[in-house]
């Protein structure tokens, strides 16, 4: 029958196979068509990005009943608080990344994913314009566009210089891999500058003086690094120019780590200070250019110039591009964030969601809550409230809003304590509550917006997936269950922050760390928490691995210093 078949015309071939098959091939066609149908029927979703927000929702996410595009410029997720550690060689930059596709694979379903850029979103026409990384390849570089039912954008934020002269060609940033490896090399590359022949000992000293602008998480946990780097390897190697080197970092509030407990700001400070790192607070930065740094002293107004070997620029998030045109079109203009409400829906747009640190979740309810609870707590409607009904309303507003605790620990809120103790820092009988809330309005544009952070990005993520893999069942279901009826047009409880602390991780094998329930500690036994809570949450096994090995392979042979 094969030989038959194999010398029969192409005709009496497809007569052939279909007397063969009879029946079935007409069943096979039926079955195709119910697959197409099926993936017709389904939902297209696509996601904008693969950092801590689009990876937690796609891990979330049953993706049996989407039909999942991604859209990001790399195939790799980065886990982004190990930059710091990438700078310096303690850990290598690969043990940080995993590949998105090894990710999503373990997914029983199909998730495709396209390695480029969205450079235009298109909420009118549902669609995504898209332009691929490849750039000097004209075949790999053509732009295409992609529908969408739901679009969930998590392409997170750049850099912000805002606006300061000379910034963006002359430093450093620290928000991508490639940025740490840059660093990295820029480092080692002013130790071999600085010891070559010739130079004058100012020249040298120019070399390696390390500024860095910024005193929030990143630029303290650089800062940190960097000194170990230089205390425990470099010197060993350079002995020459060991007493030139020299770590400034500028911050312009009066403190560094504002975002932290008031304690843990101050042990930073300290412990910067022993290891002779300056810090420079009440600066702000001018102007930057290839051999100075010139910043404004703000209570003299002062300008002095710095010269420079190398400088980090760590200090607030910008918007990116694609993101500030979405919200002119969306009547968002000027914005630093898309807006969003409570359950990450893009305003302005239904089936558009934001999550993670391109986003801005609205939370308006927090200021009239808060009032209710004061005057809940007020039984004898005096208009004051006694030392303990304070507390009581203290402690009923972090249970409801965990954010604004962090506020109120915070130095923001300063104006606040001042007012709930007496001169000598003794707790007052009794507090004005009209004054104690217009102390909180003031700093109630801080709480509406959630830090932006990994630990925010990937609660957004997992809660929007949870939504989308209700959303079918609770279509079908309008009534839903009674407790999810908020008003009739929602079925999923609005999404909630939970903070579970950070940490500040400050060299020589020390950290610090808040966490939940005014728990503050530093030193060496929270460096070794820190490790622990890093460690467990590494994306994959084989990144943690790594990641551990680097770690024990630094404590045995030390950082590496190859310029490569
Ligand atoms: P990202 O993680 O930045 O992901 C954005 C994704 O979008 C990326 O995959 C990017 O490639 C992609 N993308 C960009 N543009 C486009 C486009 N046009 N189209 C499609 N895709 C695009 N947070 C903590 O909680 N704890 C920490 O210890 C901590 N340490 C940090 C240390 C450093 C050095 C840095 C830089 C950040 C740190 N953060 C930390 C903050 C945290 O990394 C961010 O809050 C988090 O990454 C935000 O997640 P995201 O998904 O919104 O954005
Ligand atoms: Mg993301």
């Amino acid at each position: 029958l094969g030989r038959a078949y194999r010398s029969a015309p192409l005709a009496s071939k497809l007569l052939l196979l279909g007397t063969l098959s009879g029946g079935s091939l007409v069943a096979y066609s039926d079955s195709n068509k119910k697959e197409e149908e099926q993936k017709q029927k389904k939902k297209k979703v696509v996601v904008l990005g693969t950092g801590w927000a689009g990876i937690s929702f796609l891990k979330d996410l049953d993706i049996s009943s989407y039909d999942v595009q991604v859209v990001s410029p790399q195939n790799y997720f980065a886990f982004t608080p190990l930059l710091p550690s990438v700078t310096c060689g303690t850990v290598e930059a690969r043990s940080i990344v995993e590949s998105v596709r090894n990710i999503t694979k373990k997914k029983n379903g199909e998730i495709e994913l396209w390695e480029a850029d969205c450079a235009k979103i298109d909420p009118a026409n549902n669609k995504v314009r898209c332009q691929p990384v490849f750039k000097d390849d004209p075949e790999a570089s053509q732009e295409f566009s992609l529908d969408y039912d739901y679009l969930v954008i998590a392409v997170g934020a750049q850099v912000n210089t805002f606006g300061t002269p000379g910034v963006l060609e002359n430093c450093h940033f620290l928000k991508e891999v490639e940025d740490a490896q840059r660093i990295r090399r820029g480092v080692i590359d002013c130790f071999e500058k600085a010891i070559l022949p010739g130079l004058t000992e100012e020249q040298r000293r120019t070399k390696l003086h390390f500024v860095i602008v910024g005193g929030g998480p990143t630029g303290v946990e650089f800062a940190a690094e960097l000194h170990d780097f230089i205390e425990e390897d470099i010197t060993k190697i350079y002995p020459s120019v060991k007493e030139l080197v020299k770590i400034t970092l500028i911050q312009s509030g009066d403190h560094i780590l504002n975002s932290f407990d008031e304690r843990i700001s101050s042990f930073a400070e300290q412990k910067f200070l022993r290891d002779g790192i300056d810090v420079l607070m009440g600066m702000r930065v001018m102007s930057v250019s290839d051999k100075d740094i010139s910043v404004k002293i703000k209570s003299s107004g002062e300008v002095v110039s710095l010269p420079h070997g190398l400088i980090l620029w760590s200090t607030g998030v910008g918007t990116r591009p694609v993101i500030s045109d979405l919200m002119e079109q969306v009547g968002q203009g000027g914005r630093r964030a898309l807006a969003t409400n409570e359950w990450l829906q893009v305003k302005g747009c239904e089936n558009v969601y934001a999550v993670g640190d391109c986003a801005s979740i609205a939370q308006r309810k927090i200021m009239g809550d808060i009032e209710n609870i004061f005057k809940a707590a007020d039984v004898d409607n005096s208009g004051t409230l006694t030392e303990e009904e304070l507390q009581e309303v203290v402690d009923d507003i972090v249970v409801r809003y965990p954010q604004v605790e962090l506020y109120l620990k915070s130095k923001h809120m300063r104006s606040i304590r001042d007012l709930l103790t007496d001169s000598e820092g003794d707790p007052k009988k009794e507090v004005d509550i009209k004054a104690f809330e217009s102390a909180l309005s003031g700093v109630d544009s801080q709480m509406k917006s959630l830090p932006a952070t990994a630990q925010v990005a990937a609660q957004q993520g997992s809660y929007l997936a949870k939504c989308f893999n209700k959303m079918e069942h609770c279509k079908e279901h309008p009534e839903g269950p009674k407790r999810f009826r908020t008003g009739g047009h929602h079925q999923f409880r609005p999404f909630q922050y939970k903070h579970f602390g950070q940490f500040a991780p400050l060299g020589g094998d020390q950290a610090a760390a808040e966490l939940p329930g005014d728990w503050v500690s530093a030193g060496r036994s929270t460096q070794w928490l820190w490790y622990s809570v890093y460690a467990s949450k590494q994306v994959s096994w084989r990144t943690r691995a790594l990641v551990v090995s680097d770690w024990t392979r630094r404590y045995i042979f030390g950082r590496d210093s190859s310029r490569i």
